[in-house]
């Protein structure tokens, strides 16, 4: 990305920065510099930064632009165990995105968009209805953590990737984002720390595997009938190819993946589906994680889909539990605050 001829540092990976530094004349270390500045201490004004030359920082300014995007809205729930607040950002060139933060018990956990839209077609998704308008750069997705962090004064510890978007689907930006968040030197979130949620892009999946990152796919369905009807990406890659890879696993990776299953009424939430699905995965590779629906009142593309009753998630729960398998129900805590995805930016534009 470029403003006013200048380019836009966060978009910068620590090595092009590099490579800038040593065809300028300066010293290759002179990047780590800038990014400790940058993603450490929050220091967006190259003039701030005392421990480079005045070259060097005369260099950057006349090259690099550092201007950050503004949150434009927010909306923000608390209880007692925490708060939930979600965020409209607003990008450079005037496009908008989501992000969510979730403060609860110590944990300050992000869920941060891979894209402004989404291509996937999941019908229980509002991004979904929005369309797909384009990929974010790296820069954008890790500049929601900067200006969420300075907006609360203090650090994220969790990142999950279930914002807008599908990240499988812009994996190189993502990827270059991730080198800079889970660096020690920069925003520092360790791997173990940060979910990649999926769709089921299988094939960039394994990208995220080697670096150790944990994994959720969105599963929903518990044969192919039903999945392909509410989720577009099972005609390219349907369960069995999910279930081959999951337990052709390298038995080295310790995490176990997170089948994410939203629940909707009468389409995939009949008691049978916990029988296939105890036949198709093993306790010790998977996990289950029960979504009711969360489906507000305003939305138009959400208006024929209903969340399953509250006997039914619970019996749902219990046959997989009693199965062996770690179960957790995501009520999701920023549901007041229009917590799925899109939910906010769609509220928008429905209201125009
Ligand atoms: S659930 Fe995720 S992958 Fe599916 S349409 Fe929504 S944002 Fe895209």
């Amino acid at each position: 990305m470029e403003n006013k001829r200048k380019y836009w540092i966060f978009d910068k990976s620590q090595k092009e920065l590099e490579k800038y530094c040593i065809i300028s004349g300066f010293k290759k270390y002179g990047a780590t510099q800038v990014m400790k500045w940058i993603y450490r201490r929050k220091i967006f004004d190259f003039a701030e930064m005392t421990d480079l030359s005045k070259s060097l920082r005369k260099k950057l300014a006349n090259n690099f632009c550092a201007e950050t995007p503004k949150i434009v809205d927010t909306k923000y729930e608390e209880d007692s165990d925490g708060y939930s607040k979600k965020y409209l950002i607003k990008l450079l060139d005037g496009e908008t995105i989501e992000s969510v933060l979730i403060n609860y018990r110590n944990r300050k956990t992000l869920c941060v968009s891979s894209q402004i839209g989404c291509r996937m077609g999941c019908v229980y998704c509002e991004t979904s209805g929005l369309g797909f308008i384009r990929n974010l750069t790296s820069g954008e997705i890790i500049s929601q953590i900067l200006v969420i962090e300075n907006d609360i004064e203090n650090k994220i510890t969790n990142i999950v990737f279930m914002g807008m978007g599908e990240p499988l689907d812009n994996i190189v930006e993502v990827e270059k984002s991730l080198d800079i968040i889970s660096d020690a030197n920069f925003i520092a979130v360790a791997p173990r720390k940060i979910t990649i949620s999926t769709c089921g892009i299988l094939s960039t999946l394994p990208n995220i595997e080697n670096h150790k990152y944990k994994i959720a796919i969105s599963l929903n369905a518990a044969d192919n009938i039903t999945r392909s009807k509410i989720m577009p990406i099972n005609k390219k890659f349907p369960i069995e190819n999910i279930v081959r890879l999951i337990n052709n696993r390298k038995p080295s990776i310790h995490n176990k993946i997170t089948i994410e299953y939203v629940l909707i009424k009468d389409i995939n939430d009949h008691i049978e589906n916990t029988k296939k699905l105890i036949k198709m995965f093993s306790p010790s590779k998977v996990k289950f994680n029960l979504i009711p629906l969360n489906k507000e009142k305003k939305s138009i593309y959400l208006k024929d889909l209903e969340t399953s009753d509250s006997d039914t998630i619970t019996d749902f729960k219990s046959k997989l539990f009693k199965a062996g398998f770690t179960v957790t129900i995501r009520f999701s805590k920023a549901q007041s605050v229009n917590g799925g995805c899109g939910q906010l930016k769609a509220e928008k534009i429905y209201s125009q």
